[in-house]
């Protein structure tokens, strides 16, 4: 495996391998690698000759006041990580690397990037479609693997490819959770034993929510109250959001007909969790 800290040693590593017919497979992060990362390295091994990771915390994607300077970096294990999933080359650039001195171009998503996190995160998706952007320029992927557990991420991201007419397949792949059905988070790590056990209150709900849709009980003004009482109940929190929305557009709806996002994030202690599950409720909209 290698790891490579330019643009420069990266794309010089990459373009004779392009060149070759070589299908290359990308899986940005940000480290602090867990199952779901791994998750989708190893859907891009299966896929593609090429594995590339990147990991970089992103500045631009934290807002003031937010966990970047605290956001774990074990590097270490990180890099064994990557080693174990057969990846062939992981990206490690610095932030001068990828914001030189007076880099003043941002990638801006309109309409997706508006709700559920959007709204509670200003700037936020415009430093991931940012940050995106640059490093498919520097890797030219042929696929770009993304987690379901970021689901307003992946849908930005999709559009921003679809739209800048990028020839990158977007593959997203299924939320990783802990055995008792907590969506695996690199934040995870914030949380006491208390505040983990308590944790468990968003899978739960979003469980719950999913059998009242898929029983035909898709009234979202009952389902979304019924999952506050839940998980307020569990013990103290901050809720940004509860919302069922469409799949694709992300739409608010009114009534669960159709493919409908459950999403959530909620504040337990110092961690901000986000979970979501799919649901395709069939009537209307299908
Ligand atoms: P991050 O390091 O948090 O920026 O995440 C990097 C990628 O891993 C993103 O595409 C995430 O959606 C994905 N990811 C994070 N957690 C999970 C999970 N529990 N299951 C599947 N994918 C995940």
């Amino acid at each position: 495996m290698r790891k490579l800290e330019t643009v420069a040693a990266l794309r010089t590593h990459l373009q004779p391998l392009s060149r070759a017919g070589k299908r290359i497979g990308f899986v940005p992060t940000m480290g602090a690698l867990h199952e779901g990362h791994r998750s989708l390295m190893r859907a891009a091994r299966k896929e593609c000759e090429i594995v590339v990771a990147s990991i970089f915390v992103n500045p631009t994607q934290f807002g003031p006041g937010e966990d970047f300077e605290k956001y774990p970096r074990p590097l270490e294990k990180d890099l064994a990580a990557c080693r174990e999933e057969g990846v062939d080359v992981v990206f490690v650039p610095e932030v001068g690397e990828i914001y030189p001195p007076g880099a003043v171009t941002r990638v801006s998503v309109a309409r997706l990037t508006e709700g559920l996190c959007g709204r509670h995160r200003p700037g936020h998706f415009d430093g991931v479609t940012t940050v995106v952007a640059k490093l498919f320029n520097i890797v030219q992927p042929d696929k770009a693997y993304f987690g379901q557990k970021d689901a307003q991420q992946a849908a930005v991201i999709r559009q921003m490819v679809r739209d800048l007419i990028w020839p990158i397949q977007i593959v997203v792949c299924p939320t990783v959770r802990e055995g008792d059905g907590l969506a695996m988070s690199s934040r995870n790590a914030y949380l006491s034993p208390e505040q983990r056990r308590q944790a468990l209150c968003l899978s739960k709900a979003l469980h719950w929510a999913q059998g009242q849709i898929e029983t035909g009980r898709g009234d979202v003004q009952k389902i979304t109250a019924a999952m506050r009482e839940q998980i307020e109940a569990a013990g103290p929190c901050e809720i940004d959001y509860i919302e069922v929305v469409d799949a694709e557009t992300l739409e608010p709806k009114t009534s669960a007909v159709g493919r409908c996002l459950v999403a959530l994030a909620v504040r337990i202690g110092p961690a901000r969790l986000i979970d979501n599950v799919l649901v395709d409720a069939g009537g209307a909209g299908r």
